[in-house]
């Protein structure tokens, strides 16, 4: 059995790897002239920064793999027992993650603290609902608007009003087991002792971890090398990948690339499903990378979209992951509509001018990075979901019908490795 990986992302190197060590054949393209996909690291002026993610948990699974790549003298952990912050009404205010901070923390009255405390005695999600809608009545509006509606759709771009439950964070929930109250679910967490897997980073950047699954696999992924075309082989069951200068038959298709990219690819196989698709949403986001002498500790910064900021949220690298003077911005259309057609310079200004109306320091641009599709909305577009049914021999394995997170993108390209070398 030969199967086809498109992308090689981190998705598609974690089938690659976890198929080569069962002893199948893989044939891997990817567009560009590096491996990575978003988790790429660059130097600029002798600092690391990360174009896309910015740092990872240490789950299991990626510690066996760091050690299976030879990786462990260059792994270094983050602190993230330093707060988070939010900034809200003129002011860095500290998120409460732990409960001294729910005591100390400025962010919300004492009604709003005590209301978060009525969050057992709440329904599960109702059919139908949004994020917001869940969030206020689990927790009160002020704990739901001011910090747990940012902290989770902070980075996808997208108001909680324009998230069905059911398609975003109802997931999250599901695949944790929590389907009663999440507030005994944490304490539950914190009386068992279980600990949260450690932050971590490498020395040159994220982007060492699929340098180096690529290094592993070099024999089977060709770079600079776009599939253009899937379809349906002619006379035997199985897929052509079209490429440029060449056409390679094989059993299974396993694509990672973005719901668009995919829907193009596909037309020829299944026009129907190319529709479905094509109709997921995607939110550009820009990331400008800043320099900065400002020491306070901490993760970083959220930025509510109810305050009048034209970025929605700061990575403090310099505290964190102690990445000299690094400081990471990021700008979405919701904050910054001229988003896509700004120019670098533009991106770095909006930055600077608002990380120092933030924190009150100077910072200089290093870098500016813009990510387009950039990330999945789950927005209401994601009712595309309930249509999405794959041929045999097609599989998706792509952050839009998974977790985005990396250890979550690592889990499901071991999994589909297992199912499809188990039907070897
Ligand atoms: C700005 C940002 C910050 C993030 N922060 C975090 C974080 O802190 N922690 C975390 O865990 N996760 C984070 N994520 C999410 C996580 O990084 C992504 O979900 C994950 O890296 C996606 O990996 P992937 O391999 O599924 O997709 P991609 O990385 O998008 O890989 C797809 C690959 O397919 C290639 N490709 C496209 N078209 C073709 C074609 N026609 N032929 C061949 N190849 C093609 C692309 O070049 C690409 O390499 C972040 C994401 C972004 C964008």
């Amino acid at each position: 059995m030969t199967v086809g990986v498109v992308g090689a992302g981190i998705s598609g190197l974690t089938v690659v790897h976890e198929l080569e060590n069962r002893g199948a054949d893989v044939l891997a393209y990817e567009a560009r002239d590096e491996p990575g996909g978003v988790m790429r690291s660059r130097h600029v002026d002798g600092r690391v920064v990360e174009l896309g993610p910015q740092r990872l948990r240490l789950t299991p699974g990626i510690d066996s793999l760091i050690d299976d790549l030879g990786l462990r003298d260059q792994l270094r952990f983050g602190d993230d027992d330093q707060p988070l912050y939010l900034y809200y009404d003129g002011e860095l205010r500290v998120v409460p993650l732990s409960v001294r901070e729910a005591l100390t923390t400025n962010l919300l009255s004492l009604r709003g603290k005590l209301r978060i405390l009525k969050e057992p005695f709440t329904d599960p999600a109702r059919p139908g609902e949004t994020v917001d809608e869940f969030l206020v009545r689990k927790f009160g509006p002020q704990a739901a608007r001011r910090f747990f509606g940012p902290l989770y759709s902070g980075l996808y771009g997208t108001e909680t009003q324009e998230m069905p439950m059911q398609y975003s964070l109802g997931r999250v929930l599901e695949k944790r087991g929590i389907d009663g109250s999440i507030l005994l679910w944490i304490v539950r967490k914190l009386l068992s002792g279980s600990e949260t897997p450690p932050v971590c980073t490498f020395d040159d950047g994220l982007g060492e971890l699929p340098r180096r699954l690529y290094e592993a696999h070099a024999d089977s992924i060709a770079l600079e090398t776009p599939v253009t075309q899937i379809r349906n082989c002619e006379h035997e069951e199985g897929f052509e990948l079209v490429t440029e200068n060449d056409a390679a038959v094989v059993d299974d298709v396993v694509l990672t690339t973005p719901a668009g990219t995919s829907a193009d690819l596909l037309e020829s196989v299944d026009s129907g499903l190319a529709a479905t698709l094509d109709r997921f949403n995607y939110n550009p986001i820009a990331i400008v990378f800043l320099e900065s002498a400002f020491d306070r500790e901490g993760i970083g910064t959220l930025v509510p979209s109810t305050e009048p900021s034209q970025i929605s949220g700061l990575t403090w690298n310099a505290s964190f992951l102690d990445r000299d003077r690094v400081f990471t911005c990021y700008i979405d259309p919701g904050r910054y509509p001229d988003l896509i057609d700004a120019s670098d310079d533009e991106l770095a200004a909006v930055a600077t001018t608002e990380f120092e109306r933030i924190t009150g320091a100077d910072a200089t641009p290093l870098d500016v990075h813009v990510w387009t599709p950039g990330m999945p909305a789950y927005d209401r577009s994601w009712t595309a979901m309930d249509d999405l049914e794959l041929p045999d021999g097609i599989h998706l394995c792509a952050n839009y019908v998974g977790r985005a997170g990396i250890p979550g993108r690592i889990r499901n390209g071991t999994r589909l490795a297992d199912t499809l070398a188990g039907g070897k």
